[in-house]
């Protein structure tokens, strides 16, 4: 028997208490269970997001979100900025393209943070840009970008900041009202802990207008009709219930030991996991490491470790995505994670690739880095 466990960055394991909520009887989403429910899941998700602005809980995942966010926040023929370092900033230009926006693009190599610099530049002067697309974790390199210093920049121009948070809410810092961020997305599979198949959207107190006076017309992802419908705690259409039920536990979960603690608990698994792939002699692949994934650079020879792990240890982790397949591998830490995870995660990549005195070095600087956080 091989027990599977999940270090991919999304999905992510799930807690069982969360399980278990999903799979509670059916409630009807007119009636006041399902309201309290919705009401609180939003409330948790307010507290995550750090906003005091409106959330709307769609039945998509986070690509289902950002198409939406796309739908809602730009009309045909609008111009927008978009920053690409990977394949989910890249997602971004392809959505804008799909929905007639003309979108100017902001490259990065992957794995190196976006410059504030840079899109202060392009912004200069720029009445016409409509929007900046960027990406709080690009999960295809594990690279965090640094959105409170690019909303500082966008703040300075009439631009809206749209932020695709999916794999990074919830582990790396984000501050939506305090940055001023216009509309975060996320979803539901990643450090959030919940299955696949919610997609959340944050609109800022300030942003609201921004949907509200768009020309585009939409049907099933109108954010102005689910808008309609918040007040009395209900959505447009049958909403997806057993996963609100579940998402609804994860999110309590995660405030009742608090979103702060979380983003330090996530930063001390990057930091051990970091420590230990240098002992080990394997390289980490980004200049500016996310919280939640940490890629590595597959070392020269050992192509076999994502494939070994499943097979040996039921450990899954991700590979490359385009040009990194077969270069690196993502190992996930995010969401439903202790420290004996990254102990395991550790012990069996030093196993595997058979190096046992760089493996007891690695397990003594993983604990360096406990031993700093328990402090
Ligand atoms: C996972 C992810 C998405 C969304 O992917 P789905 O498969 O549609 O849920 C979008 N952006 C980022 C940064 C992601 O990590």
């Amino acid at each position: 028997m091989i027990k599977k466990q999940l270090f991919t960055p999304g999905p992510t394991e799930v807690p069982p208490e969360t399980l278990a909520a999903t799979a509670r009887p059916v409630l009807h989403h007119r009636k006041e269970g399902f309201k309290k429910l919705y009401f609180s899941a939003v409330s948790n998700l307010g507290k995550i997001f750090r906003s005091s602005g409106e959330i709307f809980i769609l039945a998509t995942s986070g690509t289902g979100a950002m198409e939406t966010a796309v739908c809602n926040f730009t009309s045909s023929g609008d111009k927008a900025l978009v920053v690409v370092s990977g394949k989910f900033g890249k997602r971004w230009k392809e959505l804008l393209n799909t929905f007639g926006v003309e979108a100017e693009v902001l490259n990065y190599e992957w794995g190196r943070p976006a410059d504030p610099g840079d899109i202060k530049e392009k912004l200069e002067g720029r009445k016409d840009i409509k929007a900046v697309f960027t990406t709080l974790v690009e999960t295809s390199t594990g690279t965090l970008h640094p959105i409170e210093k690019i909303a500082s920049v966008v703040k300075e121009s009439p631009a809206a900041l749209i932020v695709d948070a999916v794999s990074g809410l919830g582990c790396d810092v984000i501050e939506t009202d305090k940055w001023e961020i216009d509309v975060v997305v996320s979803g539901s599979q990643k450090a959030l802990m919940t299955p696949p198949g919610l997609g959340f959207i944050c609109v800022n107190k300030k942003a609201k207008e921004l949907y509200e006076k768009n020309e585009r017309k939409n049907y099933y992802w109108d954010l102005k009709k689910a808008s309609g419908r918040h007040k009395n705690n209900q959505v447009p259409y049958t909403p997806a219930v057993n996963l609100i039920a579940g998402l609804e536990q994860s999110v309590k979960m995660i405030n009742k030991e608090g979103i702060e603690n979380v983003w330090e608990r996530h930063k001390m698994f990057s930091e051990a996991t970091r420590a230990a792939m240098d002992k080990l002699g394997i390289e980490v692949f980004s200049e500016s490491p996310a919280r939640g994934l940490t890629a590595i650079k597959i070392p020269e020879g050992k192509s076999f470790i994502i494939k070994e792990l499943k097979e040996k240890f039921g450990i899954v982790v991700a590979g490359g995505q385009a040009h990194l397949k077969g270069k690196i591998a993502r190992l996930g830490h995010m969401g439903y994670a202790d420290k004996s995870d990254i102990l395991k995660l550790i012990t069996a990549l030093g196993v595997i690739v058979e190096d046992f005195s760089g493996l007891s070095a690695a397990l003594k600087a993983a604990n360096e880095i406990f031993k700093k956080y328990a402090k």
